[in-house]
């Protein structure tokens, strides 16, 4: 991680910098603030460039050995602890690195709730354990390979819990000789005091809107006018910008394939019905469940437009323009089928159905069922 890769923080970044010229490396550090601010990638590109090989005045070269390991994040000084659920199979964080790395090449902004995705751990909260701090301290007592510091990033400090921390406090104090704690932390009032006390702190403010605006212009697909909204909705945090994005583009996707394919299932147009169905089955699970469970919104909503008051409507605008042709086609003699169906299918996602036998099936019916027409009832 280049430092001109980090959105932002000019201030910290020549802080950092400064203390390498300087030769003031203080041998624990914490870096406090969100990893949405880029507070774990700046300890990755300060890692970075103390271990450069040809490092300049403002930043590493990128392309010496050294830089070329840390860029993948397989610098063998290089070391990682981070919250995990410890298993049979993965016992620490040295047995979970194939999937940091990965994560890592992806967004090192990541959030923790992306991190528990990604673990498949949505029931239990990953902790860094008293074995991890055991591996930690086992990792260092190794000999540097290739560079002058061995670096320890710890992220999201704040998740050792007491007995893993105290395990940590000696070597914090007296760490061996070029070794170097880099400690990630997104909450300093979780984290021990006796931890706080023993690191020099690294406080990470959120990334300026005009920075991060300018780096969604770059990075992503959006306008001027549409990063500026976003970089002011979303806190200096690149990944809460990234999730907006998202957000707006599933919400978009799933308006425009709502439409068409209510309109292809109303004639059977078994064409269109094929496009959608085979974008639909690569979206992944996830997603399809999320897709349906907006069906099933849109036929309720048309039932509201029908039969109660419109001030409870609650629809987009686009969704609202699109309703009133719609919502006609929702009567008495089909909405309870139409959730049934909905509701099955969503059911049988889950259970890991065929997608594109069930999306057939659920165009089938629904041809039935929009071809049941019922005068809408007078309000
Ligand atoms: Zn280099």
């Amino acid at each position: 991680m280049l430092f001109n890769e980090i959105i932002g923080q000019r201030a910290l970044k020549e802080q950092l910098i400064q203390s390498v010229k300087d030769h003031r490396i203080s041998h624990a550090q914490l870096f406090l603030g969100n990893t949405g601010y880029g507070s774990l990638a700046l300890a990755i590109a300060y890692g970075q460039y103390i271990c450069c090989e040809n490092k300049t005045e403002e930043d590493s070269c990128g392309i010496c050995p050294s830089c070329i390991k840390y860029q993948k994040y397989i610098h063998p000084d290089l070391h990682f602890a981070f919250p995990i659920n410890a298993s049979k199979e993965f016992k620490n964080s040295t047995e979970r690195l194939v999937t940091w790395r990965e994560a890592l090449l992806e967004n090192p902004y990541l959030s923790f709730s992306d991190w528990v995705a990604l673990l498949e751990a949505e029931n239990k909260q990953p902790v860094i354990s008293v074995e991890e701090s055991a591996e930690i301290l086992r990792k260092l007592t190794l000999t540097a390979f290739e560079s002058e510091y061995k670096i320890m990033i710890i992220w999201l400090a704040e998740k050792m819990n007491a007995a893993a921390a105290n395990k940590l406090l000696k070597i914090l104090e007296e760490p061996p000789d070029k070794t170097l704690f880099l400690l990630v932390c997104e909450s300093e009032e979780q984290l021990l005091r006796t931890i706080v006390s023993r690191t020099q702190l690294i406080k990470v403010k959120k990334i300026e809107d005009q920075d991060l605006c300018q780096a969604l212009v770059s990075r992503t697909e959006l306008s001027d006018e549409e990063a500026k909204g976003i970089s002011e909705l979303c806190e200096g945090n690149y990944r809460e910008a990234l999730k907006l994005i998202g957000e707006n583009e599933s919400a978009e996707y799933n308006l425009t394939t709502f439409q068409t394919w209510m309109r292809a299932c109303l004639r059977f147009d078994i064409l269109k019905i094929n496009v959608l169905n085979a974008g639909f089955a690569e979206l992944g699970r996830e997603r399809q469940k999320n897709y349906l469970s907006y069906c099933l919104h849109m036929v309720r909503e048309s039932l509201m437009i029908n039969y109660a008051d419109n001030a409870i409507v609650r629809v987009t605008e686009k969704e609202g323009e699109f309703l009133k042709k719609f919502s006609p086609f929702i009567n008495a003699s089909n909405c309870i089928a139409f959730s049934d169906e909905l509701n099955r299918a969503y059911g049988h996602i889950e259970r890991n159905a065929n997608p594109k036998i069930l999306f057939l099936d659920l165009s089938l019916h629904f041809n039935e069922l929009l071809n049941i027409r019922e005068p809408a009832i007078v309000k």
